[in-house]
């Protein structure tokens, strides 16, 4: 797969064990996937549990990169919100649910009932951070973790390593499989 990477020049990595791999490589292959809008992928089930000790590895610079839109993914079309979520962030900023139904688009990428999409930059978003934090979508809790859905039905962990929090995640991670091999 690292193949894929010649043009980043990071085809060595393709031949050498992971142990061997430098910082600075290990840094331009985050950089290569995020260029690529690969988010890696690890077999560790997305569950609460496993979610939040993940989250623990590091933490949130508040940046807020993760509302506005990333130069790397014209085509992200929002921010997943289920219509339940969306309901309560109604009932905290005092619009109504018709408002906010007509403020976002239906999901039709996920194939996920009930779920809706924020456009970027997220309207809920403010210079002083998010203005709905308490209320935000479930994605929005999770992130710099998503998940994805395997053939047999178990959800797996994918880190988004567009900010430093998801990066750090990574590399703990790398460093496990490391340890692993
Ligand atoms: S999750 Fe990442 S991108 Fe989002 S605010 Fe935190 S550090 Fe920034
Ligand atoms: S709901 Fe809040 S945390 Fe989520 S994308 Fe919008 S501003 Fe960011």
């Amino acid at each position: 797969m690292l193949s894929r990477y010649w043009k980043y020049d990071l085809q060595q990595l393709a031949k050498n064990p992971r142990k061997s791999w430098t910082e600075s490589e290990l840094d331009l292959l985050l950089d290569a996937f995020n260029k690529e809008d690969i988010y890696p992928a690890f077999n560790i089930e997305f569950n609460l549990e496993n979610v939040t000790s993940l989250l623990e590895i590091s933490w949130c610079r508040q940046c807020g990169r993760c509302c506005i839109p990333d130069p790397n993914k014209p085509n992200d079309c929002g921010i997943m919100v289920h219509e339940d979520e969306l309901k309560q962030i109604g009932l905290v900023t005092g619009r109504s649910y018709k408002e906010l139904l007509r403020k976002t688009t239906k999901d039709k990428t996920s194939g996920r009932k009930r779920f809706r999409l924020i456009r970027y930059p997220c309207m809920f978003h403010s210079d002083a951070g998010c203005t709905v934090y308490e209320r935000r979508p479930t994605i929005c809790c999770t992130y710099p973790i998503t998940t994805d859905i395997k053939s047999d039905g178990i959800s797996f962990i994918k880190i988004n390593i567009r900010c430093e929090y998801g990066r750090d995640i990574y590399k703990a991670l790398h460093e496990r499989m490391v340890q692993q091999d």
